[in-house]
């Protein structure tokens, strides 16, 4: 009898063992739709129920950001967008002055190609709706013209304490090529404040990385710009940004020409040649910053703006399918499958 006793007690403690281990999972991650993307959040070592409860409050600040953001629907952006546009200053709350600031900086050391403040060219080629492909036909030339002759730019913007305004009434706002990466930095560092020393914020192949995946590096695959699987795995030490910009992401398509989603304030059109640019650094919201305007540079003049935006590890797709990479980022990136033609280039 007391032997049945004690291995009754004995399996007792092998199912408590194995409940308090199912409670503290290694991976935990959890699957949110924001920012117009899939977004995975996931911690490593963190107790279950902990990891659950730090990751809602991430999840729903993401909410918050994504409608106090959006580009083309109401919220706090847009009702800066309509005082700017009617000659007035607004007060602003939360993360977004902080986040114009540092937008305006990425601005002003991007030569300003990364440019958030021709939100008006973007909605004039159709990308102010979920979905851009309706075969409809570019915009006219002289309302093209006369945004790139006004020339609205970050710096136009006027900050008084918290009250904002725009000395070109022609500035709108489209966070589009930057939200994200100042949305991961904040995951990242809110997540570090509670204690987390192991994640990974990927949302749709644009993430931020800290720590590990226990003894392992956290390892990310690169998309093909194509669309054929994975171009290439890069393994993420520490708490660094991987970001990449496409052009086949979003674009329209008119008479068999193909008009993506980033545009080159210089001119006012699409840019065309470039398939992907991705950018690893040290925080999300400069990768996100350079990634797009590393697209506007091109395939001649990014090592210049890579080099005057402090950003090291660098990889440019061009549409003929040759890869550019800095020697720093070449080290990084393993290939899959077939190997593409791959120049080199130091920055300057
Ligand atoms: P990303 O995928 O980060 O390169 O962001 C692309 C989005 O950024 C576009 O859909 C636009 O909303 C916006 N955008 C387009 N061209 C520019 C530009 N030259 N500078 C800043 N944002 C841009
Ligand atoms: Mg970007």
């Amino acid at each position: 009898m007391k032997s049945r006793g004690l291995v009754v007690s004995a399996c007792a403690l092998l199912v408590l063992l194995a409940l308090a281990g199912c409670s503290r999972p290694a991976l935990y991650t959890q699957r949110l739709y924001v920012f117009g993307t899939l977004v995975d959040i996931t911690l490593w070592g963190v107790p279950e129920e902990q990891a659950r409860a730090r990751v809602e409050g991430i999840a729903q600040q993401f909410q918050t950001m994504h409608s106090a953001w959006h580009a083309w629907q109401p919220g706090a952006l847009s009702d800066l967008n309509t005082a700017i546009a009617a000659g007035r200053e607004i007060e602003v709350h939360g993360d977004l002055e902080p986040l114009l600031r540092q937008a305006t900086e990425l601005c002003r050391k991007s030569d300003g190609l990364f440019n958030p403040a021709i939100g008006k060219l973007i909605g004039l080629w159709g990308f102010h709706k979920d979905d851009p492909l309706d075969g409809r036909p570019p915009p006219p030339k002289e309302q093209v013209a006369a945004l790139v002759q006004s020339a609205p730019s970050m710096d136009d913007l006027v900050f008084d304490g918290h009250r904002v305004g725009s000395r070109n009434r022609d500035v709108q706002i489209d966070l589009g090529g930057f939200a994200k990466g100042y949305a991961v930095d904040w995951a990242i560092n809110e997540l570090r404040r509670q204690g987390v020393e192991n994640a990974i914020v990927n949302a749709g192949g644009d993430l931020r990385a800290m720590g590990s995946k226990g003894d392992q590096p956290w390892r990310i695959g690169v998309r093909h710009p194509q669309g054929k699987g994975v171009l290439a795995a890069i393994e993420v030490h520490g708490d660094e940004a991987i970001f990449t910009s496409g052009n086949y992401e979003r674009y329209n398509e008119y008479q068999g020409i193909r008009y993506p989603h980033i545009i080159d304030p210089r001119t006012g059109q699409p840019v065309q040649g470039i398939t992907s640019v991705t950018v690893i650094h040290a925080n999300g919201a400069e990768a996100d910053a350079a990634a797009t305007a590393l697209v506007v540079a091109g395939a001649e003049d990014w090592p210049r703006i890579a080099r005057r935006m402090g950003i090291e590890q660098v990889m440019l797709v061009e549409e003929n399918g040759t890869v550019h990479m800095t020697p720093s980022m070449a080290q990084r990136v393993q290939f899959e499958g077939e190997r593409p033609p791959i120049k080199i280039t130091p920055l300057p």
